[in-house]
């Protein structure tokens, strides 16, 4: 039978990979409520702890009051109202750019550069560990598509080395989200530079968590100026939702003529847009919620590595406790959710066979005292008393 979708499923299941939404009952920030139960949530990427700010909220509902709850079309069309505007000259100025331009979220954020940037005899050449947008963008481009071991800049340049390709792309995420670690952009940007390629670096995960302003990972690592094509997602550290490209003038006006992933699809609520521009000025501003994080990512790293887990090599606020086996992570995953805290197992293929994880995610919606409890019940765990 040609479409055996009950087999593929069944199979799924017996793969322990069979995966379903948890329907939540409430906000999902420091507490996460399911099944009538509430939870310590460790598990959202609201890091700045911005998604239920009361003045994101206020700035959200006034705008749906002023602006209406849909935008009624796309950018180009009469969907481009002030606030989205507002908000894209908010972020280029942010992040140090001529322009910026949103797209609705970050997924068709990454596909439209790379269909726009990129076609026939043209190359992309990706970090192994990119997000699955990235590496999809790559091959609906058309372009040969590379890629390269995770963080390995000295296998970058010996492939862009050998690539006659008219227009070379390299690209990586910012921080890994999976990992948490930092890719190495200095190094990047100097084997770009070396072989007439450019650098696009997705910040979903470093944009408001890095960088003393919250600029990000190419702030942090000072290549800002180095990295043409900048994309970061509106939905994680700003905790609202959508996704932006910031680079230059000729960039932005190229996405706007050729990235169809802007074009053909209905422009974000611009209540969406005033609540980020409200978010973007705390997150810039508030410098204590990176200093609250910071502290709270120490501290896990310490309590955590005293019971003896794997931590991967991240000072961001993802801290993965690397399981290895599907199921253990899964048992571990349920004996936290049993003991009243959500923190998600995550399991090929969103990483690679045997190195199943706990994803843990630190947020400054968090206390210290949250993160002590975590580490009780993994102590527990470990015990198996519970
Ligand atoms: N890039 C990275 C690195 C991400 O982690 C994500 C979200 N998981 C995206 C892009 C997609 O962003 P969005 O959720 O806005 O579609």
């Amino acid at each position: 039978m040609a479409f055996d979708l009950a087999a593929d499923l069944a199979a799924r299941h017996e793969q322990h990979r069979y995966r379903h939404p948890l329907i939540q009952d409430g906000p999902c920030g420091r507490y996460a409520v399911v099944d009538g139960r509430q939870y310590l949530n460790f598990c959202s990427n609201d890091y700045l702890g911005l998604a239920n700010d009361p003045a994101v909220i206020t700035a959200f509902q006034e705008a749906a009051a002023d602006w209406g709850v849909g935008s009624g079309a796309s950018h180009l069309v009469c969907g481009h109202q002030r606030p989205h505007q507002q908000l894209e000259e908010a972020l280029a100025d942010h992040v140090g750019r001529e322009r910026a331009l949103l797209f609705s979220n970050g997924y068709m954020a990454n596909m439209g550069v790379m269909t726009a940037l990129l076609g026939k005899g043209d190359a992309v050449f990706h970090d192994r560990l990119n997000h699955a947008s990235l590496l999809d963008g790559g091959l609906l481009s058309g372009a040969r598509f590379r890629r390269f071991s995770h963080n390995d800049s000295s296998a970058l340049r010996g492939q862009l080395q050998r690539s006659d390709a008219r227009r070379k792309l390299v690209v990586t995420d910012g921080v890994f989200s999976m990992d948490g670690d930092v890719a190495p952009l200095a190094d990047y940007a100097t084997a770009c530079e070396d072989n007439d390629a450019w650098l696009m670096v997705d910040d979903a995960h470093g944009l408001g968590v890095l960088d003393a302003q919250g600029r990000g990972s190419v702030f942090a690592q000072g290549v800002n100026k180095r990295v043409p094509v900048l994309m970061g997602t509106l939905g994680k550290g700003l905790g609202t939702a959508g996704a932006f490209v910031a680079g230059s003038h000729a960039l932005i006006e190229t996405l706007i003529q050729f990235a169809r992933t802007y074009i053909y699809t209905t422009a974000m609520p611009a209540a969406v847009a005033a609540a980020t521009l409200v978010s973007l000025s705390k997150a810039r501003e508030e410098q204590w919620r990176r200093e609250k994080l910071a502290a709270l990512i120490q501290h896990f790293r310490l309590g955590a590595e005293q019971l003896g887990f794997s931590l991967m090599d991240s000072t961001t606020p993802i801290q993965p406790l690397l399981i290895g086996a599907d199921q253990q992570a899964l048992a571990l995953s349920q004996q936290l959710r049993e003991q009243g805290f959500l923190v998600i197992a995550i399991r090929p293929p969103t990483v690679p066979e045997g190195q199943a994880r706990l994803r843990v995610t630190l947020s400054a919606a968090h206390e210290e005292n949250d993160v002590d409890a975590l580490l009780v019940a993994l102590a527990r765990c470990q015990r198996k008393d519970v």
